[in-house]
């Protein structure tokens, strides 16, 4: 255990709504689903104010709608949440070298790197309104809740006691108390499943779970699994804030806001994205064994596929070949809204290709046009620019009618018009493509 609470957890509030929000001024104040639109659809994010009417992430979009009937509906926008999670990224890594993120709204950050004077409660607490303070200037106002502790299990904990924009400090030392009045299942690893099991042992608490020796728990809920609750019930946890490491993959994706509903514009963009992995995989001298793709479907739901080969390699005629028959085998008629290709099983040399090519083969390409909205027309919440109005997000579609919002995140809330979906002055609006878009994390 830690001497002092030098564990920082920092959470983004709603991120993905809270994204929307900043980006659409009338939208403020108001409850807002993000996620999946369609009839299967799941909620990936609630506004504070649609969690008021009950909406939950995971929830099904059809029982969201029947909870709250008046909120927005968005499809979502990645290229906005991974720019502002980039910008949270680099800040907490201004502060110390030793950052895991978790998600992209979510990461530990060890303060014993620092360089701070002393570790003392005041001076993290100091370093965390200051921090929250900046997250808010580098994201263009969202708001973080961060908690700090002996541990990461403490200061996970922690940044969830006073949500959203709070920020809350467990003085060393106090650990049990706050944890024992507690659920069984603020505890990592403490499942349904799990809780169940215990509940049925009549332990319900932390408290309750203290209270039970090694022994039993192990009976309960086996040997692996009693151990960590053992420890973990008593606030022992010694586990390491562990940046991201030396690439133990080297992965491409990419993220649309448009659903791509085309399958030989999928097979182009996986073609392309395997060749930008084998061309890192040579740059380093690597070459791996498995090939994997991600793809996220349109209600959100996500499928990792992989192969794996006899021998390692670093050719992009064979890995786009691979990834193009595993995304062969996926149901992506619904439309698909990110993709990716990665390789791992690193070595550190290549062997003999196993479809014996000995040169890097150029697959000619086909001209396709890159995702725009003619290809699953108009999405609620996508960004469009109009020739004579300007910047605006789709508010609804439908019978052939686009309906659009003027506004941006730096204009007042603006006017409403219409259009005809195949209205020629009406684009999607895509943002410059940054470099960190071919940047991992892997697939899976
Ligand atoms: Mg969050």
């Amino acid at each position: 255990m830690r001497e002092h609470a030098s564990v920082l957890h920092l959470d983004l509030d709603a991120f993905f709504a809270s994204v929307e929000q900043r980006d659409k001024p009338s939208l403020r104040g108001k409850p807002v689903v993000v996620g999946g639109v369609g009839g299967r659809g799941v909620v990936s994010t609630a506004s504070y104010e649609a969690r008021r009417y009950g909406v939950r992430s995971a929830m099904s979009t059809r029982e969201a709608r029947a909870r709250c009937p008046h909120a927005a509906f968005l499809s979502g926008r990645f290229h906005a949440y991974r720019e502002a999670s980039r910008a949270v990224m680099e800040l907490l890594r201004s502060v110390s070298p030793l950052v895991e993120p978790l998600s992209l709204d979510e990461a530990f950050v060890d303060l014993e790197h620092a360089g701070l004077p002393d570790l003392e409660v005041g001076t993290v607490t100091g370093l965390a309104e200051e921090l929250r303070e900046r997250v808010a200037a580098v994201t263009g106002g969202l708001t973080a809740s961060v908690g700090l502790g002996t541990s990461k299990f403490i200061a996970k904990v922690a940044s969830d006691l006073d949500k959203p924009d709070g920020l809350v400090v467990v003085a060393p030392g106090t650990e049990r108390d706050l944890l024992r009045p507690m659920h069984v299942t603020v505890i990592p690893g403490v499942g349904p499943a799990t809780a169940e099991r215990l509940r049925r042992a009549g332990i319900h608490t932390v408290a309750d779970l203290e209270r039970v020796g090694l022994d039993e728990l192990v009976q309960l809920v086996g040997r692996a699994h009693g151990h960590g609750l053992h420890e973990l019930a008593r606030a022992h946890d010694d586990r390491p804030v562990v940046p991201e490491r030396e690439a133990k993959s080297v992965s491409v994706e990419g993220t649309y806001d448009t659903d791509l509903a085309d399958r030989r514009l999928m097979e182009h963009l996986l073609t392309r994205q395997a060749g930008e992995v084998a061309a890192r995989l040579r740059k380093s001298g690597l070459s791996g064994r498995t090939v994997s793709i991600k793809v996220r479907l349109h209600d959100f739901t996500t499928l990792s596929r992989s192969t794996t080969l006899p021998s390692p390699t670093d050719q992009t005629a064979t890995i786009s070949r691979l990834a193009r028959r595993l995304l062969a085998d996926l149901d992506t008629s619904g439309g698909v809204r990110l993709l990716g290709v990665g390789v791992s099983g690193l070595a550190d040399w290549v062997q003999e290709d196993l479809f014996g090519e000995t040169a890097e083969e150029q697959e000619p390409l086909p001209e396709v046009d890159l995702p725009t909205d003619r290809l699953r027309g108009w999405s609620p919440g996508m960004d469009v620019v109009h020739a004579e109005m300007g910047r605006g997000w789709v508010w609804g579609s439908g019978r052939g009618v686009v309906t659009v919002r003027f506004e941006t995140a730096q204009t007042p809330p603006g006017p409403v018009r219409s259009y005809r979906a195949d209205d020629p002055c009406l684009t999607a609006w895509q943002p410059a493509p940054l470099p960190e878009d071919a940047a991992p994390p892997a697939p899976g």
